[in-house]
């Protein structure tokens, strides 16, 4: 049978070039070759041993069945109270979804709320899974430029004026992949109140809230701000970058009821549950957790100065100061070469792998995670700066 071209949305998606890159890095140093990896959107920590040991735990107790598809009840009323502990949401249990990865929970969210006809407003820089998932359901990215002298942020006069009556959604990632910037409360007031106005819903990514470094500015939902912008926002969330979880596959949203139903009616018909005894080892990780979260998180802050302090010696590059997550974005609109080749000839010649901007609507850029050892920080910025060099 011909497969191409089809009608599939769906079957038309792009592979993801960060997980490929970073499994691409992973495999050429597991055959001994000396690639220094800064591709990796993973935190290089093991998952805590209280977390593994009550998902152990519950593998022995013959916690492997089924559960509802939304997750277990102990761990949606964990996240609601986490939600209104940590993040100042107003949420009940039923309004919680646990999904396979919050990556899921993003996809769930666009697809039960968007489709054919609908466009979704999403500010670049961006998570590069976004515009691909809301073109496999058949509606319309619409991309709005941020800039770097902005924080990257995306401002309410340009959210109001890319509204039209087609939008449903807009997305938003604080701290934000790739970028490292993090909203700060005004911004997120603005944007609310433009939201709520033209009557749009939002989806708050906010998968790194536990990483960020500054602490003029801290992490802030926005359904945080109001009842009447919490009725319009989906707060995803998830366990991979807080809790050093990323292969678990666990994450969760809470959403307004009418919505989160929806979401779960999707969940039973394609996922069913997140996997029975990790959704046992997340009930560890919220209860008991919170010291070794802020131990990664100083280290991380340690690592940030580190990366942007050894960044100084290549003027060519300019970066922003990232106050979060753990990617450090630089532009080498300097070299004149676009991203992609700049980082292949990176990988081929100075032996360090990087993502580049294009995949995140960012051709000038590339993207540096700092998720490894301080010396292999130091061994691939001195490459890059040899690299560099031979550029000019
Ligand atoms: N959102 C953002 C911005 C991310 O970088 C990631 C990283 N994978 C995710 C969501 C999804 O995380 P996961 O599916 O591992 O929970
Ligand atoms: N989100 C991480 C990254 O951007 C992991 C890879 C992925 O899920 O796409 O690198």
């Amino acid at each position: 049978m011909n497969k191409c071209p089809c009608n599939s949305t769906m079957g038309n998606m792009v592979p993801s070039a960060t997980l490929a890159i970073t499994s691409k890095a992973k495999a050429l140093k597991a055959a001994g070759e000396d690639v220094c990896a800064m591709s990796a959107g993973e935190p290089d920590f093991n998952t805590f041993e209280v977390i593994n040991q009550a998902a152990i735990k519950a593998l022995n107790e013959g916690k492997t069945k089924y559960t509802p598809a939304s997750g277990i009840p102990e761990l949606k009323k964990a996240c609601a109270e986490k939600l209104i502990k940590d993040n100042g949401i107003a949420c009940a249990p039923e309004q919680v979804v646990i999904a396979p990865g919050a990556k899921f929970s993003c996809f769930t969210a666009i697809a039960a709320l968007c489709g054919p006809g609908d466009e979704v407003i999403i500010p670049a820089p961006y998570w590069l899974s976004y515009p691909e998932m809301v073109r496999g359901v058949g509606a319309t990215p619409v991309f709005v430029n941020t800039k770097a002298e902005n924080n990257y942020e995306l401002t309410a006069a340009e959210l109001d004026a890319a509204i039209t009556d087609r939008t449903k959604l807009l997305i938003l990632n604080t701290p934000s992949n790739p970028t490292g910037a993090v909203y700060c409360r005004k911004t997120l007031e603005e944007l609310a109140e433009v939201i709520i106005r033209r009557d749009i819903m939002v989806m708050s990514d906010e998968i790194y809230e536990k990483l960020v470094y500054d602490e003029k500015l801290p992490h802030i939902s926005i359904g945080s701000l109001s009842p009447e912008i919490n009725e319009h926002t989906i707060t995803v969330n998830g366990f991979s970058k807080a809790y050093s979880m990323t292969g678990w596959r666990l994450g969760y949203l809470a959403a307004p009821l009418w919505l989160a139903k929806r979401i779960i009616a999707l969940q039973s018909h394609t996922s069913s549950n997140a996997t029975t005894f990790a959704q046992y080892g997340a009930l560890a990780a919220l209860a008991k957790c919170d010291d070794q979260v802020e131990e990664m998180r100083k280290l991380f802050a340690k690592r940030r100065d580190l990366i942007v302090e050894l960044m100084s010696g290549i003027p060519e590059i300019s970066v922003i100061y990232p106050t979060g997550a753990f990617y450090l974005f630089c532009n080498i609109s300097a070299f004149g070469l676009s991203a992609d080749e700049f980082c292949n000839r990176l990988l081929e010649e100075g032996k360090v792998a990087a993502i580049p901007g294009e995949p995140f609507g960012a051709p000038n850029s590339i993207r540096l995670s700092y998720a490894c050892s301080e010396d292999n920080i130091r061994t691939a910025i001195s490459r890059l700066a040899e690299f560099c060099k031979k550029l000019k």
